[in-house]
Order: C-alpha cells, then sequence, then structure tokens
C-alpha cells in the first residue's frame, strides 16, 4: 500500500512543529505503533481517528514523554525527545498541555490553583500575574464564578473546562486532546466541545485530537489521520476522510461510528 501522506499542511523546515520519525512502540510483544511517520505544522488541528487500541492515545502519551518509543525518532518544535537530556524534555514539556479523559485535576486545590500551580512553579511566573491569567482563562471557559471552588463540587463539564483552561495556562504551543468528552454525561458534551471550536478558531494553538466525535473532527480539522493497527492508513481534509474515503477500513469504521 501507498503511504499516506500524514503531513498537515506544507512542509517547511519553519513550520513545523512536531515530526514521528519510523516510531516504533511495542507493549511486550504487541506492536502498539508500527514505524509510524507523521508530522503537524504549527496552528494546524489534526485529529486522530480510528478503532480503540488501533494507537492513538498512545501517540499523545509520547509526546508528554510519558510513554518512550523502541524506535524511531520524535521532535517537536526542532528538539528530539528520547534520547535527550532531562532539561531538554523539561523544555519540550513546557511546550505541550495535555488535557485527559478523566481531567486529572488536584482535587486538593482550589480551582484557581489548579491554574496558577505550574505557571508559578515551572515557569516561574510570579503569583499575581498567574493569578490574572488565570482569572482571564475561567472567564473564557465561562467559569469565573468558580475560582474558589474545589474540583470535585463541580459537574464533569466544569471540571473539563477547568482542565482545559489549566492547560492553556501553561500557554502552550501544542494542546493533546485524548478522547476529552468520553467521560461526560451526554448533555455535557456538546458545552465542552463548543469551547474547543472556539479554542481552535480564535488562538493559533496547534492541536492534536484523539476523539471518536467525528462531527467536532470534521468541523476542526485541518487533517484526520485514521489509524488502524498502529499505522495511519489514511490521512487528508476531513471533507475526503469523511466525504470520499478510500480505503475500505475508513469506509467500514465510519459507518460504524457514526
Ligand atoms: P487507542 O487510543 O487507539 O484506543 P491505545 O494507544 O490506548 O489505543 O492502545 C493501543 C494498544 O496498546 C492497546 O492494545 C492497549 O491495550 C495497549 N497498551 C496501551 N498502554 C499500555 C500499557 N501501559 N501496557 C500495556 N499495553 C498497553
Amino acid at each position: 500500500m501507498k503511504e499516506p501522506d500524514a503531513t498537515a499542511g506544507p512542509v517547511t523546515a519553519r513550520g513545523e512543529l512536531i515530526r514521528l520519525e519510523d516510531v516504533t512502540k511495542r507493549f511486550g510483544t504487541n506492536t502498539v505503533l508500527d514505524r509510524l511517520n507523521f508530522s503537524v505544522d504549527a496552528g494546524r488541528h489534526v485529529t486522530l481517528i480510528g478503532p480503540s487500541g488501533s494507537g492513538k492515545t498512545t501517540i499523545l502519551r509520547l509526546l508528554m514523554t510519558l510513554a518512550e518509543p523502541d524506535e524511531g525518532t520524535i521532535t517537536v518544535d526542532g528538539e528530539r525527545l528520547f534520547p535527550a537530556p532531562q532539561k531538554q524534555v523539561r523544555e519540550v514539556r513546557k511546550k505541550i498541555g495535555m488535557v485527559f479523559q478523566q481531567f486529572n485535576l488536584f482535587p486538593n486545590m482550589t480551582v484557581l490553583r489548579n491554574l496558577t500551580e505550574a505557571p508559578v512553579q515551572v515557569l516561574g511566573m510570579s503569583k499575581d500575574e498567574a493569578e490574572a491569567r488565570a482569572r482571564e482563562l475561567l472567564d473564557l471557559v465561562g467559569l469565573a464564578d468558580k475560582c474558589d471552588a474545589r474540583p470535585t463540587m463541580l459537574s464533569g463539564g466544569q471540571q473539563q473546562r477547568v482542565a482545559i483552561a489549566r492547560a492553556l495556562a501553561m500557554r502552550p504551543r501544542v494542546l493533546l486532546l485524548d478522547e476529552v468528552t468520553s467521560a461526560l454525561d451526554p448533555e455535557l458534551v456538546a458545552g465542552v466541545l463548543d469551547l474547543l471550536r472556539d479554542i481552535a478558531r480564535s488562538t493559533d494553538i496547534t492541536m492534536l485530537c484523539v476523539t471518536h466525535e467525528m462531527g467536532f473532527a470534521r468541523d476542526i480539522s485541518d487533517q484526520v489521520l485514521m489509524f488502524d493497527s498502529g499505522r495511519v492508513i489514511e490521512a487528508g481534509p476531513p471533507e475526503q476522510i469523511f466525504g470520499d474515503p478510500e480505503q475500505d477500513r475508513t469506509r467500514e469504521f465510519l459507518s460504524a461510528v457514526l
């Protein structure tokens, strides 16, 4: 099979933010990513779709350095990860924010402190500056009145908004979104997706999303990557992937989820 062109947008040395080259990841005898290649240009919104277990989340975890590849290279903003000196890894990590399915907020801190902790501790921002920025972001996500609440007092949708604001508080270049609405009650999903649509439209942040929300993927993506068994089997703009997919496997997958 011809390697699909899994490059989101024209590749220019300056514009490229993320590159995976021949990345292989195994868990025991299970090859989860199989010589994977793709790149993402700065400012692009790329969505990873495909059946459960096809390796999508693993890619986000590798980018967050929560796991290491067995082979291949991963480069973020020109800096290589694995192997890399700790200092370099820390610098790369600062450029990446991640939002998880299960929110992962700090339960013992107020909402405001959830947003200020990392900017103060990791970026060395002053407490006043971090708080001002946190209030702005909580306003953006519609939770300005929840600064002093504990996360457990909030609905799932509100917690996920806080998690999105917390990721943005670090001013990342890339936002990784891992099935961020999967744990939400159905009536809370639309609000979170609308917020992400707004962020995609109104900022220049690069987004890499794993999602089962195909309508959302169609709306926000510059490019959609269809995964199967640890490989990108088809890549293209959403109109092509959703409207006229080339691969039978893509068609089959879409007819099962749409
Ligand atoms: P997806 O996001 O497409 O559902 P994942 O990246 O979560 O897929 O998982 C891909 C495969 O890797 C699955 O078979 C999963 O069971 C396996 N896997 C993921 N994480 C681990 C782990 N920490 N240990 C062992 N197997 C894992």
